[in-house]
């Protein structure tokens, strides 16, 4: 065992009894007998746009140590969903028949660029009332092979083929720090130097307030972003929109945040949904003012529109009160955006991934 191993390591995850290839790091290639350098394989497996026939162009040696001592199966792409404003919802498969929904959004500037949102869990169990993946329950949490093999597919099916442009945001299906092992892993591997090579500051894990995968997250290296749901303003508010508060409270979330050792130029992200009559009030502003206190001078804040659903009652916020929302926040010297939201046209947007069968 190599002596530069991640102290954050788990071990390999393991479907059927075999190793995941798109799991691997390349000292486990080694470990595992590969018949050839580590490196070798893993550069060859995270190049999805050089495969030949859905594969990794390697030797027939390595090929067929890979199909005999590893489990290389990828997600299928069932579905591929294209929004008028140019990104697309894929549907893809699971080898034990789940699906999960994952989202390419590209951006046209000189150079192309994606970024793409992805899932964690098949479901999730937080049971935010507003969000149709909350709706669905939680029916497992995705493997490290999966995570990654998300990409891998997507990136294969529609592009583009420069790593440096490639933004990952968790903030497709699940909770990621519920399955915050798995998340870790395949984090390392897209950031890792012989593979996609994805700085931590383009890999964004949002979290809806699990203060202990917060802590948790907060000393592992390499370290993603942060992005903190947080969605209302009062305890009893919150609560009431996302149990996860009943747990860790507004207070305690804010130690948490507190105690995250931001590295140079790191920001953190703070979401919040506005939600039609809801959390949209001056008072509310004023009150997310308060709460991010300091962290108002040096952290982002999104807001993002409530996307509306079937399986939730809570409506759209209206355009004015968006607007005298942004203002006052403007006014209390936040750094605010309110966020695009893209794919709405094929439920692709925020808080609308849910399985359909
Ligand atoms: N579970 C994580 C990441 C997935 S949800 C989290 O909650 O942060 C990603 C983002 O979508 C979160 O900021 C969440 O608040 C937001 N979201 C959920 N449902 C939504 C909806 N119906 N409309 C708009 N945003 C929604
Ligand atoms: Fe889960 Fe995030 Fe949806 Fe809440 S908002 S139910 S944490 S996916």
């Amino acid at each position: 065992m190599s002596a530069t191993r991640n102290p954050w390591d788990s071990p390999a995850p393991e479907r059927a009894g075999k190793p995941e290839a798109c799991a691997l790091l390349p000292d486990d290639f080694e470990d595992l007998g590969a018949p050839g350098r580590g490196e070798h394989i893993f550069s060859q497996i995270h190049h999805p746009w050089a495969w030949v026939e859905g594969r990794p162009r390697v030797s027939r040696a390595i090929r067929e140590w890979l199909d005999q001592s590893l489990d290389f199966c990828l997600p299928q792409v069932l579905e591929q969903h294209a929004s008028g404003d140019g990104s697309t919802k894929l549907i893809l498969g699971l080898a034990d028949g789940e699906r999960i929904e994952v989202v390419h959004m590209p951006r046209a500037v000189r150079n192309p660029r994606v970024t793409l949102c992805l899932s964690s869990q098949v479901g999730c169990a937080m049971g935010c009332t507003f969000c149709a993946t909350g709706s669905m329950g939680i029916h497992r949490n995705l493997t490290a092979g999966e995570i990654v093999g998300q990409v891998l597919v997507v990136l294969r099916a529609l592009g583009p083929e420069q790593p440096h442009a490639i933004t990952l945001v968790f903030m497709g299906m699940g909770e990621p720090l519920h399955n915050l092992d798995h998340v870790h892993r395949a984090v390392r591997i897209f950031n890792h130097e012989r593979g996609l090579n994805i700085s931590t500051r383009r890999i964004t894990v949002s979290t809806s307030g699990l203060v202990p995968g917060i802590e948790r997250l907060a000393h592992m290296k390499p370290r993603p972003w942060l992005a903190l749901s947080l969605n209302a303003t009062t305890d009893e508010a919150r609560s009431r929109i996302m149990p996860v508060n009943r747990a860790w409270n507004l207070a305690r979330l804010r130690q948490a945040i507190e105690a995250w050792p931001l590295a140079e130029r790191e920001k953190l992200t703070l979401e919040y949904v506005l939600m039609g009559d809801r959390n949209d009030s001056l008072e509310d502003a004023t009150r997310l003012a308060e709460w991010m206190g300091d962290l108002r001078k040096s952290h982002n804040l999104n807001l993002i529109r409530m996307n509306a659903h079937a399986a939730s009652d809570i409506k759209e916020p209206e355009e004015a009160r968006v607007t005298a929302f942004v203002q006052r926040l403007k006014e209390l010297g936040c750094f605010v955006t309110v966020r695009k939201s893209r794919g709405r046209d094929v439920q692709a947007a925020c808080g609308q991934l849910v399985k359909r069968s």
